[in-house]
């Protein structure tokens, strides 16, 4: 049963008459306020599977819908239309075009965690929201977040070396999004740790960039590691029909490239 929040009713869908009178009885202005009555033609009933597909958005069929990880939502908290109660809803129910009005707004989750403590059916919001965020990704609704391409070079960083270069993962992130290399609160870090930093620390951190250190004998387990991502990455893609999974066609699927290579 959907709630209704009158910050859910968009403004196009509200009417008033300046003048009206039923029965005899003058409501016009605000007492004639009706919501515009509307036909949703368009469900995706595989939607809630869908989203339960990826990581995060596994038990997504828990919710109660009793709103309380929009209550202790950081981001509604500033930002009214940030609503996972109300996302959750939409997608149990298939209204993917409702869903597609707020794709701008869904990537914004902090992944704070507030809600995931909050909800009393387990049904991690938070992944719920990472999953939908992926989803609008995969679907091709909205660009590739600054968020999806950090998680991608820090896991190839993982997948290819068995280890991190911070300086690294910064430096390829930052290449990646075209963003400058000097950024503010990057010299405001430097400026406010450079006094202690040791210089091996540096000069340690410059030899990596040049001959990155690897995890001695990682071969066999960044080749596991390395398929099992493939075969997760084509189930997702089937999921969203969007793929055939490797099963069906007996064809190995595209490797992704890792940046770390390039
Ligand atoms: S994790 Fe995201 S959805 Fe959950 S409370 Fe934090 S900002 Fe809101
Ligand atoms: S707190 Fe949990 S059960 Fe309640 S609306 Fe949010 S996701 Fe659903």
């Amino acid at each position: 049963m959907p709630i209704h929040e009158k910050s859910l009713i968009r403004p196009e869908n509200i009417r008033t008459h300046e003048n009206l009178t039923i029965d005899g009885v003058d409501v016009s202005g605000h007492w004639s306020t009706f919501i515009e009555s509307r036909v949703v033609t368009d469900y995706n009933e595989a939607l809630e599977d869908e989203i339960a597909a990826l990581p995060g958005g596994e038990h997504i069929h828990r919710c109660w819908q009793c709103g309380s990880c929009t209550n202790s939502c950081t981001v509604h908290a500033i930002e009214p239309r940030f609503n996972p109660r109300y996302w959750i809803y939409l997608i149990r129910v298939g209204m993917e075009s409702e869903l597609l009005r707020d794709k701008d707004l869904i990537w914004q989750c902090v992944s704070c965690n507030k809600c995931t403590y909050a909800c009393p059916r387990d049904v991690v919001p938070e992944g719920v929201m990472k999953a939908t965020a992926h989803w609008l990704e995969l679907k091709g609704h909205t660009p590739e977040s600054p968020s999806t391409t950090f998680d991608k070079i820090f896991t190839d960083e993982v997948v290819q070396y068995g280890k991190i270069e911070d300086t690294k993962v910064l430096a390829t992130f930052l290449k990646k999004t075209k963003q400058p290399l000097l950024q503010d609160w990057l010299k405001q870090i430097v400026w406010n740790i450079g006094m202690r930093l040791p210089v091996k620390w540096g000069l340690k951190s410059m030899w990596a960039m040049v001959f990155h250190p690897r995890t001695r004998g990682w071969d066999k387990a960044r080749a596991a590691i390395g398929d099992y991502i493939i075969e997760k990455e084509a189930e997702h893609k089937a999921a969203l029909g969007l793929d055939k999974p490797k099963a069906a066609n007996g064809n190995q699927p595209p490797q992704r490239k890792l940046h770390a290579a390039e």
